[in-house]
Parts: C-alpha cells; structure tokens; sequence
C-alpha cells in the first residue's frame, strides 16, 4: 500500500532494525519498545487489521505464530513472553498495517491490562 509506514519498511523505503525476513512475514523492533524485548511481525502483504483477516490470511498469520517463540527466545526472551494485537479503535490500533507485538526481557512483565 502506497503511504502504509510499516510497507513502506517491508519496501526499505523506511529504514528498520530487522529481526527476521522471508517471503511472507518482515520482523523488526520497536522504535518506541516498552520491555528490554519488543518487537512485532508482519504480514508482508498490507493488510489493515486482524478485523480484515480472510481465509486467504490463514497461512501467514499461522506462521507468524510459529515464528514468535522462535525470535522472541534470540531475542533474550528465553522463559515466555507476550503476543499484543491491537485493532481498530477500541483496540487503540494506531499503525493501520496488521502487526503482532512480541513484549518479554528477563523480568515478569506487568498485569496484561488495567480494569476497564
Ligand atoms: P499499535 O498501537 O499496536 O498500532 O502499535 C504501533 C507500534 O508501531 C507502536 O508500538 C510504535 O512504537 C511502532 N512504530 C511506529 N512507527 C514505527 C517505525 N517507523 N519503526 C518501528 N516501530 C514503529
Ligand atoms: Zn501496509
């Protein structure tokens, strides 16, 4: 998509620290990390949000899953960690390009949402 900041990452038109590249999925880190460990996964192809997700959508963001434990733990989250997705409004989705949040580090990462 053309003004999509996070394609225009997947394009290098915007520079990132990388994590993790193949065919389907771009990774890379946090500009703004919250915990010694953030960093999220993207579906190359621009979709806007989980609320988009299609049948077609099935593999890569199967993989993407599969991919999570793996970076997390090179990443220096080796006991767990934690997958955030945001989407729309509500979810106070603010890139509109579906990314997972992967949060960890070594310490226990703090109550997962304040009571609404
Ligand atoms: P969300 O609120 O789930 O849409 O999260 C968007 C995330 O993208 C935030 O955590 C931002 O810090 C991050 N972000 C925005 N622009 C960039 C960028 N150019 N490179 C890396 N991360 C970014
Ligand atoms: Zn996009």
């Amino acid at each position: 998509m053309e003004n999509c900041i996070f394609c225009k990452i997947v394009r290098g038109e915007i520079p990132s620290r990388k994590v993790y590249e193949d065919d389907l999925v771009y990774a890379f880190h946090d500009i703004n990390p919250v915990a010694p460990v953030h960093f999220m996964l993207i579906p190359k192809e621009h979709v806007d949000s989980m609320a988009h997700l299609q049948d077609k959508h099935a593999a890569v963001m199967g993989h993407i899953m599969v991919l999570a434990h793996r970076l997390a733990r090179q990443a220096g989250s080796a006991e767990g960690f934690r997958t955030i997705v945001n989407t729309g409004r509500i979810g106070r989705q603010d890139v509109m390009h579906l990314h997972v949040h992967v949060i960890g580090g070594d310490a226990v990462l703090p109550p997962m949402l304040v009571r609404v």
